[in-house]
């Protein structure tokens, strides 16, 4: 395998393509296959350049006029910072670059050819724009803005009275590769006609970059984990029924296929999705609006999810009067998760075939183009039946809610085949603590819009496995381990674990607040003396507040969480700490993946958060 030139997070000079200028850039990562670099401009562009077009920064002299710029926006903007000039005809490097390749194409056949050596061309194409046509331009690499948050804030919202900060105006590029010249014909020509016009709102076809570096192991890996967390999760609810649930006992046998598909379990599945279907396509809650898509499109979501969770309680509260057996549910679990296996199958493969034929567009920029991968992390962002949402519906609804009747269940199961007049303190504690999470993450619907799964990851076999299998499967493992094995608490333990669960819950809430009302509303007085460091895309990031303590104090809180949800199984075995063990790996995982697409998406600017901010999750710990 050729060896790499450059190291990731090596500052060096890029060609700009098409042009003979080099800026400074900072290299983020390397394709072994292509050989090609992704770089990062100090605007925050990123192209992707062959090792013969960077320059170590030592091999540049230092010009003394100091006209040399160091990011091709700021040569943009210093050509004019005027708010009515469009976008459409600054003279970026990027359009100077295609102005340059359309007069070489009428007159220079030669340099033609020595351009189509080019790996790539580029085309600058703003994502999101204000209606006023023009940036609040900041720069990646300029000194640190130490201020208070209010302050940088107020001076763009005086300019522009923006009431969200997706207001804000983020020049973000697309790459494009030079087989699409007549795409970009098409998207000139429609350029030129907007401009005509005067400034306006472009909403033309744009695509995001794809990301390069497949996670979760790549190919392999996606496909080891569709394999291997079905079959974990049988041998989890096998031993979990089990009297000596010890890890170091052989795994029980699987139940033959027969005792293990019932058509009448698979029926009453279908019959709780669809119930839950309804549920979400009831006109009634506040209908918002998501985070722009690549297009500057906002998909509308309405938020009733806690409505859903009222009308469900209402279902079963009337079921439980009239004497409808719901520990049924329990003596079928296995036949239950398995046919919510085979629908979470299903709908991934309607997912898949969907997605084949859905515009460029609409791809998560997740997808990869590997069938294998793209069957597992999803192909398309948002699919819609109409305004229905499947991957919005399934992340709040069948899965959590039925979590909750889950627990229910255990408990009911617990009173029956232990001989009780009432449930356990265990079983009562475990009960509540996820009733609490679920009513939480239901009360705060809107939050879910802003998360990786919604913004980036597509909607495939993970997360519909996720939602409607894992989650309500697993997470009720708690409960289900305290039907067979029973656990005394003291009451000075009880409130302990209470205290416990309320510490990680007020970091957890207290958190997501923070920061939902940042992003909602910088300029938010109630935030004002909150520290925030300045990204080139407009956004900021806070460095002070629950944000300066650790970079996800969100995790922190919900790990916390997670280990008094455990605490009330006792100390006989590990299986219902397994929970606490899993997510431990789920979040370290996940904010690695976050932390890839934050560097990504604000460069030298999270790194400076990272550097103010050393620990990831648990202080002075990780
Ligand atoms: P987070 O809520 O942690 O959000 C991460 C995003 O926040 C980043 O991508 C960035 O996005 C923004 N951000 C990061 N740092 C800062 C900062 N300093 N200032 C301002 N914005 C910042 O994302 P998750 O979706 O991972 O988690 C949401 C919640 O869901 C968490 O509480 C988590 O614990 C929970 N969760 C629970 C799971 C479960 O199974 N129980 C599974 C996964 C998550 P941007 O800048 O673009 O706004």
């Amino acid at each position: 395998m050729p060896s790499r030139k450059f190291a990731d997070g090596e500052m060096v000079r890029g060609r700009w393509p098409g042009s003979s200028l080099y800026y400074e850039v900072e290299i983020l990562s390397h394709d072994s296959k292509s050989q090609l670099y992704t770089v990062k401009y100090k605007d925050g562009t990123e192209l992707e350049l062959k090792e013969s077009d960077i320059k170590p920064l030592g091999s540049f002299r230092q010009r003394k006029s100091g006209s040399a710029s160091s990011s091709p926006s700021r040569r943009r903007g210093s050509r004019s910072r005027s708010r009515s000039r469009s976008p459409g005809r600054s003279r970026s490097p990027g359009r100077a670059a295609k102005g340059s390749r359309r007069s070489a194409s009428a007159s220079h056949h030669v340099d033609i050819k020595e351009m189509k050596k080019e790996v790539l061309e580029v085309k600058l194409t703003p994502l999101v724009l204000k209606p006023f046509g023009n940036s609040i331009s900041r720069h990646n690499g300029e000194p640190e803005q130490r201020a208070q948050n209010a302050v940088p804030h107020r001076s763009a919202q005086e300019q522009f009275p923006l009431s969200q900060e997706s207001s804000y105006t983020s020049i973000q590029h697309s790459l494009r590769p030079r087989r699409e010249e007549s795409k970009f014909k098409k998207i000139d020509l429609e350029e030129e006609k907007i401009v005509t016009k005067g400034p306006t709102l472009r909403t033309w076809d744009v695509t995001a970059t794809q990301t390069k570096d497949l996670e979760f192991g790549g190919v392999p890996g996606a496909f080891l984990i569709m394999l291997g967390l079905p079959a974990f999760l049988f041998l989890l609810l096998l031993m979990c029924r089990q009297r000596e649930p010890s890890l170091l006992n052989f795994p029980p046998p699987l139940p033959a296929l027969s005792d293990l598909w019932e058509a009448r379990v698979f029926g009453a599945y279908l019959l709780w999705f669809g119930v839950q279907a309804l549920f979400y396509s009831l006109p009634i809650g506040k209908v918002v609006e998501g985070t722009p898509l690549a297009d500057g499109r906002r998909l509308q979501y309405r938020l009733n999810g806690f409505y859903a969770f009222i009308l469900t309680s209402a279902a079963v509260g009337a079921a439980l009067f009239w004497g409808v057996e719901l520990c049924y549910v329990y003596h079928h679990f296995l036949q239950f998760a398995l046919a919510a296996l085979v629908f979470a199958a299903g709908l991934s493969v309607y997912l898949y075939a969907r997605g084949l034929r859905a515009p460029r567009g609409d791809l998560s920029p997740a997808s990869s183009g590997n069938a294998i991968y793209d069957f597992f992390i999803g192909r398309e962002l948002n699919p819609r039946i109409g305004t229905f949402d499947l991957k919005y519906f399934c992340e709040l609804r069948p899965g959590l809610i039925g979590w909750v009747v889950i627990n229910l269940v255990m408990l009911l199961a617990e009173m029956k085949l232990q001989h009780r007049a009432a449930p356990s303190l265990a079983m009562i504690l475990v009960n509540s603590f996820q009733l609490l999470y679920v009513v939480d993450a239901l009360w705060n619907e809107e939050a879910v819009l802003t998360t990786m799964d919604i913004t980036h990851d597509g909607f495939g076999f993970m997360l519909a496995f996720g939602d409607l299998v894992w989650v309500p499967f697993v997470y009720s493992l708690q409960a289900f381990y305290l039907v067979l094995h029973p656990n005394q608490v003291s009451w000075p333990l009880a409130a302990l674990i209470v205290a416990l669960k309320l510490c990680g819950y007020v970091i957890f809430r207290c958190a997501n607040a923070q920061k939902n009302a940042f992003r909602k509303n910088p300029a938010d007085p109630k935030l004002a003396h909150l520290k925030t460091i300045h990204t080139s895309t407009g956004k900021n990031l806070l460095v002070s507040g629950w944000w300066g303590f650790v970079r996800h104090p969100n995790y922190l809180g919900d790990l916390i969480m997670a280990l008094a949800w455990s605490l009330p199984c006792g100390f006989q075995h590990i299986l219902p700490y397994f929970y606490v063990v899993y997510f431990t790996v789920l979040l370290v995982h996940r904010e690695a993946r976050d932390e890839r697409q934050c560097r990504r998406k604000y460069g030298v600017a999270w790194d400076q958060y990272c550097q103010r901010v050393p620990y990831r999750i648990v202080p002075y710990v990780y």
